[in-house]
């Protein structure tokens, strides 16, 4: 299991930053670096160069990365932003919402 608690396809609550109080999924997660990329959360504005002659470049909108300490998990059992607890069953770990208890996985 990563260390970060966050998977991708969860939902996360932005908690602080220029996105706070935005919701998305999450679409990727680098358990080295800390950070994830959430839909439409912190979108970079890139401009691309044309790539051969007689195209435009054009501006391309895309997320950057996030801290993974700027968001809380969205439980998705009792829809409120949770902190991240663990409960054992059979064996397995699996993680738990520390507001309603029930398992996330
Ligand atoms: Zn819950």
């Amino acid at each position: 299991m990563s260390k970060l608690n966050i998977k991708t396809g969860d939902t996360v609550k932005v908690i602080t930053g220029v996105d706070k109080g935005k919701d998305g999924k999450v679409m990727s997660v680098n358990p080295e670096t800390g950070r994830i990329v959430v839909q439409n959360v912190n979108m970079v504005t890139r401009h691309t160069k044309p790539r051969r002659q007689g195209q435009e470049g054009g501006r391309l909108s895309k997320e950057g990365t996030i801290n993974v300490s700027n968001v809380m998990i969205v439980c998705p059992r009792c829809n409120k932003p949770t902190r991240i607890g663990h409960m054992i069953e059979a064996g397995k770990k699996f993680r738990a919402c520390k507001k309603c208890g029930k398992k996330i996985d």
